[in-house]
């Protein structure tokens, strides 16, 4: 057995056992393998041991590696998610590339990506990405201003609302952990009750996804724990800017 086909079966045990602890049906959970700084040869590792669902930070680098995919995995249908912070001048790869966005978190981009969203590929599938803690320099909507933004995105044509996606402040506490990632649900709850149908709530990694389940995630992002630590420094996942 591979590596990470080992710890891909290490990872679905985990899986297995928090949802029967929070007594979910784990067929409720989506497991992304975030494969950010990892090669093409690592991503066809977990395609061979079963994996589908693959995550990316750097949209270049994202698409090299669908691409490279395509060619290297025949006959096997992947979905591939852009999980890092977005900019304008790189939305037009992620609509044509991408199935899923997760981390829109400001209307002119979901404008740009629902204009550039080629019609034959049907709709971009997205959340936000919600700052749940309130840290200054992170990527996220807040709060606040996450309905309104929920409402816009959603009735753009070329996008389709799925749910939030939050990363909290890393946190060795469970309880901590459980009381951050509850808050997004209840956002998400609330929007529901409010009349938009989302169903996917992007939140738990490596180190956090039991906590996640607990509060009800539906999809873990999950990257040193299938692909081992990652090869070279990766810049921050909440994007903020070096000290
Ligand atoms: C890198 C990354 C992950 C995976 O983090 P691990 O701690 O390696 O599991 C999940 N989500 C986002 C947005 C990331 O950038």
């Amino acid at each position: 057995m591979t590596t990470i086909e080992s710890n891909l079966q290490g990872v679905r045990q985990r899986l297995e056992r928090a949802c029967a602890a929070a007594q979910r049906d784990v067929r409720g959970v989506t497991l992304l393998a975030v494969s950010k700084t990892f090669g093409p040869e690592d991503v066809a590792e977990a395609v061979a041991a079963g994996q589908r669902a693959f995550g990316e930070n750097y949209v270049q680098e994202g698409v090299e590696k669908v691409l490279a995919l395509r060619g290297m995995v025949s006959g096997v249908a992947l979905e591939w998610h852009c999980i890092g912070p977005l900019q304008s001048n790189k939305t037009r790869l992620v609509a044509t590339h991408f199935d899923w966005v997760h981390s829109v978190d400001r209307l002119k981009i979901a404008q740009r990506l629902s204009e550039q969203r080629p019609a034959d590929m049907g709709p971009l599938q997205v959340c936000l990405q919600v700052n749940i803690d309130g840290g200054a320099n992170k990527a996220g909507v807040t709060p606040d201003a996450l309905g309104e933004l929920a409402r816009a995105v959603a009735a753009l044509p070329g996008l389709r609302l799925r749910g939030l996606m939050s990363i909290p402040e890393p946190s060795d506490d469970p309880a901590v952990q459980r009381m951050l990632f509850r808050r997004v649900r209840e956002l998400f709850d609330r929007l529901n009750a409010e009349g938009l149908a989302m169903d996917t709530l992007s939140m738990g990694m490596s180190d956090d996804l039991e906590a996640a389940v607990a509060e009800g995630s539906t999809l873990v992002r999950v990257g040193r724990a299938v692909f081992g630590y990652r090869p070279r420094k990766a810049p921050p996942v909440t994007s903020s800017p070096a000290p």
